[in-house]
Protein backbone atom coordinates (compact mmCIF):
# COMPACT_ATOMS: atom_id res chain seq x y z
CA UNK A 1 0.00 0.00 0.00
CA UNK A 2 1.39 3.45 -0.46
CA UNK A 3 -1.31 5.86 -0.45
CA UNK A 4 -3.88 6.18 2.13
CA UNK A 5 -6.87 8.38 2.33
CA UNK A 6 -9.34 8.80 5.48
CA UNK A 7 -12.01 10.92 7.30
CA UNK A 8 -11.33 12.92 10.49
CA UNK A 9 -14.71 13.22 12.17
CA UNK A 10 -15.67 15.99 13.71
CA UNK A 11 -17.23 15.73 17.07
CA UNK A 12 -19.93 17.95 19.40
CA UNK A 13 -20.30 17.59 23.05
CA UNK A 14 -23.83 15.93 24.19
CA UNK A 15 -22.67 16.85 27.82
CA UNK A 16 -20.01 18.35 29.10
CA UNK A 17 -18.84 18.58 32.69
CA UNK A 18 -15.72 19.29 34.80
CA UNK A 19 -15.28 17.68 37.90
CA UNK A 20 -12.16 19.64 39.31
CA UNK A 21 -9.17 21.32 38.22
CA UNK A 22 -6.21 19.19 39.29
CA UNK A 23 -2.92 19.85 41.29
CA UNK A 24 -1.24 19.54 37.31
CA UNK A 25 -3.38 22.38 36.59
CA UNK A 26 -5.46 19.65 33.93
CA UNK A 27 -9.34 19.97 34.14
CA UNK A 28 -10.89 16.27 35.26
CA UNK A 29 -13.91 16.17 33.10
CA UNK A 30 -16.98 13.93 32.34
CA UNK A 31 -18.07 14.58 28.41
CA UNK A 32 -20.69 12.67 26.16
CA UNK A 33 -18.56 12.95 22.58
CA UNK A 34 -20.64 12.37 20.16
CA UNK A 35 -18.93 12.17 16.44
CA UNK A 36 -20.87 13.75 13.44
CA UNK A 37 -21.28 13.69 9.87
CA UNK A 38 -18.46 16.46 9.73
CA UNK A 39 -15.29 15.66 8.14
CA UNK A 40 -11.78 16.75 7.08
CA UNK A 41 -10.30 14.35 4.86
CA UNK A 42 -6.46 13.51 4.97
CA UNK A 43 -4.64 11.68 2.14
CA UNK A 44 -0.89 10.29 2.84
CA UNK A 45 1.15 8.95 0.35
CA UNK A 46 4.44 7.14 0.78
CA UNK A 47 7.94 8.74 -0.27
CA UNK A 48 11.57 7.66 -0.31
CA UNK A 49 12.38 10.86 1.14
CA UNK A 50 12.66 10.88 4.61
CA UNK A 51 10.65 14.04 5.11
CA UNK A 52 7.18 14.66 6.14
CA UNK A 53 5.01 17.46 3.47
CA UNK A 54 1.92 18.72 4.37
CA UNK A 55 -0.39 20.67 1.82
CA UNK A 56 -3.91 22.01 3.09
CA UNK A 57 -6.62 23.94 1.30
CA UNK A 58 -6.70 26.50 4.49
CA UNK A 59 -3.55 28.74 4.12
CA UNK A 60 -3.45 30.04 7.55
CA UNK A 61 -2.58 26.84 9.00
CA UNK A 62 0.81 25.60 9.81
CA UNK A 63 2.09 23.18 7.83
CA UNK A 64 5.26 22.76 10.13
CA UNK A 65 5.68 21.07 13.44
CA UNK A 66 3.03 22.79 15.10
CA UNK A 67 0.57 21.00 12.75
CA UNK A 68 -1.18 18.11 14.97
CA UNK A 69 -1.05 16.13 11.62
CA UNK A 70 2.99 16.25 11.69
CA UNK A 71 2.93 15.87 15.37
CA UNK A 72 1.21 12.22 14.84
CA UNK A 73 3.53 11.37 12.37
CA UNK A 74 6.73 12.33 13.94
CA UNK A 75 5.72 10.63 17.18
CA UNK A 76 5.59 7.14 15.12
CA UNK A 77 8.32 8.07 12.54
CA UNK A 78 10.23 8.26 15.51
CA UNK A 79 9.23 5.27 17.54
CA UNK A 80 9.59 3.00 14.91
CA UNK A 81 12.90 4.68 13.05
CA UNK A 82 10.72 4.96 9.85
CA UNK A 83 13.26 6.13 6.75
CA UNK A 84 10.85 7.02 4.51
CA UNK A 85 8.32 9.99 4.28
CA UNK A 86 5.33 11.41 3.44
CA UNK A 87 3.32 13.68 1.48
CA UNK A 88 -0.34 14.73 3.35
CA UNK A 89 -2.84 16.32 1.91
CA UNK A 90 -4.98 17.80 4.20
CA UNK A 91 -8.75 18.94 2.95
CA UNK A 92 -10.17 21.24 5.75
CA UNK A 93 -13.67 21.59 6.25
CA UNK A 94 -14.26 21.12 9.69
CA UNK A 95 -14.30 24.36 11.62
CA UNK A 96 -10.88 25.44 13.20
CA UNK A 97 -10.91 26.28 17.07
CA UNK A 98 -14.83 25.80 16.91
CA UNK A 99 -14.98 23.12 19.94
CA UNK A 100 -15.13 20.29 17.04
CA UNK A 101 -11.88 18.29 17.94
CA UNK A 102 -10.55 19.58 14.16
CA UNK A 103 -7.00 19.22 15.13
CA UNK A 104 -7.02 16.24 17.05
CA UNK A 105 -9.56 14.31 14.47
CA UNK A 106 -6.69 15.00 11.90
CA UNK A 107 -3.78 14.05 14.27
CA UNK A 108 -6.20 10.32 15.00
CA UNK A 109 -6.66 10.15 11.10
CA UNK A 110 -2.36 10.81 10.91
CA UNK A 111 -2.06 7.84 13.19
CA UNK A 112 -4.06 5.65 12.11
CA UNK A 113 -3.23 6.18 8.26
CA UNK A 114 0.76 5.75 9.48
CA UNK A 115 -0.12 2.33 10.81
CA UNK A 116 -1.44 1.02 8.19
CA UNK A 117 0.77 2.74 5.39
CA UNK A 118 3.79 1.51 7.39
CA UNK A 119 2.56 -1.83 8.16
CA UNK A 120 3.25 -0.61 12.06
CA UNK A 121 0.65 -3.69 13.27
CA UNK A 122 -0.79 -1.22 16.38
CA UNK A 123 -4.37 -1.93 17.70
CA UNK A 124 -6.68 0.93 18.30
CA UNK A 125 -5.87 0.57 22.21
CA UNK A 126 -1.81 1.29 21.00
CA UNK A 127 -2.71 4.45 18.93
CA UNK A 128 -4.89 6.10 21.40
CA UNK A 129 -1.82 5.50 24.30
CA UNK A 130 0.12 7.36 21.95
CA UNK A 131 -2.77 9.90 20.75
CA UNK A 132 -3.22 11.91 24.25
CA UNK A 133 0.67 12.74 24.12
CA UNK A 134 -0.99 14.60 21.05
CA UNK A 135 -3.74 15.83 23.00
CA UNK A 136 -7.05 14.67 25.36
CA UNK A 137 -9.43 13.95 22.23
CA UNK A 138 -6.83 11.88 20.31
CA UNK A 139 -7.82 9.21 22.08
CA UNK A 140 -11.99 9.53 21.35
CA UNK A 141 -11.14 10.60 17.51
CA UNK A 142 -9.38 7.76 16.82
CA UNK A 143 -12.48 5.55 19.28
CA UNK A 144 -15.60 7.47 17.58
CA UNK A 145 -18.74 7.12 18.03
CA UNK A 146 -21.14 8.17 20.94
CA UNK A 147 -18.32 8.20 24.17
CA UNK A 148 -18.26 8.58 27.76
CA UNK A 149 -15.05 10.72 27.76
CA UNK A 150 -13.27 10.66 31.96
CA UNK A 151 -10.53 11.59 33.01
CA UNK A 152 -8.44 14.72 31.24
CA UNK A 153 -10.94 12.96 28.43
CA UNK A 154 -8.78 10.38 27.42
CA UNK A 155 -10.29 7.36 29.54
CA UNK A 156 -13.18 6.31 27.23
CA UNK A 157 -16.06 3.60 27.73
CA UNK A 158 -18.05 3.61 24.21
CA UNK A 159 -21.73 4.02 25.19
CA UNK A 160 -24.82 2.94 23.21
CA UNK A 161 -24.99 4.51 19.81
CA UNK A 162 -27.00 8.16 19.90
CA UNK A 163 -28.61 8.27 16.34
CA UNK A 164 -29.93 11.53 15.38
CA UNK A 165 -30.67 12.30 11.29
CA UNK A 166 -31.43 15.98 12.30
CA UNK A 167 -28.86 17.87 13.88
CA UNK A 168 -28.08 22.12 13.06
CA UNK A 169 -24.69 23.10 13.65
CA UNK A 170 -23.90 26.30 13.29
CA UNK A 171 -20.44 28.60 13.77
CA UNK A 172 -20.15 31.69 14.85
CA UNK A 173 -17.30 33.89 12.84
CA UNK A 174 -15.04 34.10 16.48
CA UNK A 175 -12.30 31.90 17.31
CA UNK A 176 -12.14 30.90 20.80
CA UNK A 177 -9.18 29.61 22.74
CA UNK A 178 -9.59 26.28 24.50
CA UNK A 179 -6.78 27.54 26.83
CA UNK A 180 -8.93 30.51 27.46
CA UNK A 181 -11.84 29.45 28.40
CA UNK A 182 -9.89 26.47 30.90
CA UNK A 183 -8.33 29.46 32.12
CA UNK A 184 -11.33 31.47 32.90
CA UNK A 185 -13.64 28.40 34.47
CA UNK A 186 -14.44 29.55 37.91
CA UNK A 187 -15.87 25.84 39.97
CA UNK A 188 -17.94 26.46 42.76
CA UNK A 189 -21.10 25.84 44.32
CA UNK A 190 -23.37 27.75 41.86
CA UNK A 191 -21.47 25.85 39.19
CA UNK A 192 -24.49 24.25 37.44
CA UNK A 193 -23.38 20.82 36.67
CA UNK A 194 -24.96 18.83 33.79
CA UNK A 195 -26.52 15.49 35.06
CA UNK A 196 -24.21 12.99 32.81
CA UNK A 197 -25.21 9.77 34.43
CA UNK A 198 -29.19 10.66 33.41
CA UNK A 199 -27.98 11.64 29.97
CA UNK A 200 -26.73 8.20 29.32
CA UNK A 201 -29.59 7.04 30.99
CA UNK A 202 -31.87 8.31 27.97
CA UNK A 203 -29.33 7.35 25.47
CA UNK A 204 -29.43 3.84 26.61
CA UNK A 205 -33.40 3.79 26.11
CA UNK A 206 -33.61 6.09 23.19
CA UNK A 207 -35.58 8.80 24.91
CA UNK A 208 -34.21 11.75 22.88
CA UNK A 209 -36.53 14.13 24.77
CA UNK A 210 -35.20 12.98 28.26
CA UNK A 211 -31.73 13.21 26.96
CA UNK A 212 -31.94 16.93 25.60
CA UNK A 213 -33.73 18.32 28.38
CA UNK A 214 -30.65 17.57 30.58
CA UNK A 215 -27.94 18.68 28.14
CA UNK A 216 -25.51 21.09 29.35
CA UNK A 217 -21.84 22.00 29.26
CA UNK A 218 -19.80 23.83 32.04
CA UNK A 219 -17.85 26.23 30.25
CA UNK A 220 -21.04 28.03 28.30
CA UNK A 221 -20.91 30.29 30.75
CA UNK A 222 -16.67 31.49 30.24
CA UNK A 223 -17.65 32.09 26.35
CA UNK A 224 -21.06 33.11 26.43
CA UNK A 225 -20.19 36.32 28.55
CA UNK A 226 -17.17 36.86 26.41
CA UNK A 227 -19.10 36.13 23.17
CA UNK A 228 -22.88 37.07 23.35
CA UNK A 229 -23.47 35.92 19.68
CA UNK A 230 -23.19 31.67 21.25
CA UNK A 231 -26.64 32.64 23.25
CA UNK A 232 -28.19 34.19 20.19
CA UNK A 233 -27.22 31.30 17.68
CA UNK A 234 -28.66 29.18 20.74
CA UNK A 235 -32.13 30.73 21.46
CA UNK A 236 -33.00 31.02 17.35
CA UNK A 237 -32.42 27.56 17.03
CA UNK A 238 -35.09 26.95 19.79
CA UNK A 239 -37.07 29.27 18.57
CA UNK A 240 -36.91 27.52 15.24
CA UNK A 241 -38.13 24.00 16.94
CA UNK A 242 -34.47 22.78 18.08
CA UNK A 243 -35.74 20.37 20.87
CA UNK A 244 -32.53 21.63 22.68
CA UNK A 245 -29.48 23.44 21.63
CA UNK A 246 -26.01 24.02 23.40
CA UNK A 247 -22.70 25.02 22.43
CA UNK A 248 -20.04 22.27 22.25
CA UNK A 249 -16.31 22.04 24.16
CA UNK A 250 -15.12 25.67 24.36
CA UNK A 251 -16.92 27.06 21.77
CA UNK A 252 -18.02 29.29 19.69
CA UNK A 253 -20.02 26.58 17.91
CA UNK A 254 -23.33 25.79 18.65
CA UNK A 255 -25.50 22.53 17.62
CA UNK A 256 -28.90 21.91 18.03
CA UNK A 257 -31.43 18.55 18.07
CA UNK A 258 -34.19 18.74 15.96
CA UNK A 259 -37.48 16.29 16.20
CA UNK A 260 -36.96 15.57 12.85
CA UNK A 261 -35.53 16.13 9.40
CA UNK A 262 -38.16 18.45 8.02
CA UNK A 263 -38.06 20.65 10.90
CA UNK A 264 -34.04 20.82 10.83
CA UNK A 265 -34.14 21.14 6.96
CA UNK A 266 -36.33 24.68 7.84
CA UNK A 267 -34.23 25.84 10.65
CA UNK A 268 -30.91 25.38 8.64
CA UNK A 269 -32.81 27.78 5.68
CA UNK A 270 -33.58 30.25 7.62
CA UNK A 271 -30.35 30.18 9.72
CA UNK A 272 -28.03 29.99 6.41
CA UNK A 273 -31.00 33.10 5.28
CA UNK A 274 -30.60 35.40 8.26
CA UNK A 275 -26.44 34.74 8.31
CA UNK A 276 -26.38 34.55 11.97
CA UNK A 277 -22.97 32.38 11.67
CA UNK A 278 -20.65 31.80 9.14
CA UNK A 279 -20.73 28.00 8.50
CA UNK A 280 -24.48 26.14 8.87
CA UNK A 281 -24.21 22.55 8.69
CA UNK A 282 -27.46 20.33 8.74
CA UNK A 283 -25.71 16.81 9.59
CA UNK A 284 -26.12 13.59 11.55
CA UNK A 285 -24.41 11.31 14.13
CA UNK A 286 -21.20 9.36 13.08
CA UNK A 287 -21.52 5.46 14.35
CA UNK A 288 -18.63 3.29 13.60
P1 LIG B 1 -11.05 21.08 20.56
O1 LIG B 1 -12.50 20.88 20.31
O2 LIG B 1 -10.28 19.78 20.69
O3 LIG B 1 -10.74 22.08 21.63
P2 LIG B 1 -10.84 22.96 18.44
O4 LIG B 1 -11.84 22.56 17.41
O5 LIG B 1 -11.31 24.01 19.40
O6 LIG B 1 -10.40 21.69 19.23
P3 LIG B 1 -8.77 22.99 16.46
O7 LIG B 1 -9.57 23.27 15.25
O8 LIG B 1 -8.31 21.61 16.68
O9 LIG B 1 -9.54 23.50 17.78
O10 LIG B 1 -7.50 23.99 16.39
C1 LIG B 1 -6.97 24.71 17.42
C2 LIG B 1 -5.59 25.27 17.01
O11 LIG B 1 -4.71 24.20 16.68
C3 LIG B 1 -5.65 26.18 15.80
O12 LIG B 1 -5.41 27.48 16.21
C4 LIG B 1 -4.58 25.68 14.83
O13 LIG B 1 -3.64 26.66 14.48
C5 LIG B 1 -3.89 24.53 15.55
N1 LIG B 1 -3.79 23.32 14.68
C6 LIG B 1 -2.74 22.51 14.56
N2 LIG B 1 -2.98 21.51 13.71
C7 LIG B 1 -4.23 21.67 13.26
C8 LIG B 1 -5.05 20.96 12.35
N3 LIG B 1 -4.62 19.87 11.71
N4 LIG B 1 -6.29 21.40 12.15
C9 LIG B 1 -6.75 22.49 12.81
N5 LIG B 1 -6.01 23.23 13.66
C10 LIG B 1 -4.76 22.83 13.90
Amino acid sequence: MDSIKLKARAKVNLGLDVIRRREDGYHEVRMIMQSIGIYDVVTMRKINDNSIILKTNVSYLPTNENNLIYKAIKLLFDEFDIKQGVVVELEKYIPVAAGMAGGSSDAAAALMGINKLFDLGLSDEELMLRGVKIGADVPFCIMRGTVLAEGIGEILTRLPNFDCNHILVAKPAINVSTKFVYENLKLGEATKHPDIDGMIEDISNKDIYGMCSKMGNVLEDVTINEYKEIEHIKKRMISLGAINAMMSGSGPTVFGIFPDFKIAGKAYNKLCEEKIAKNVYLTKTFQV
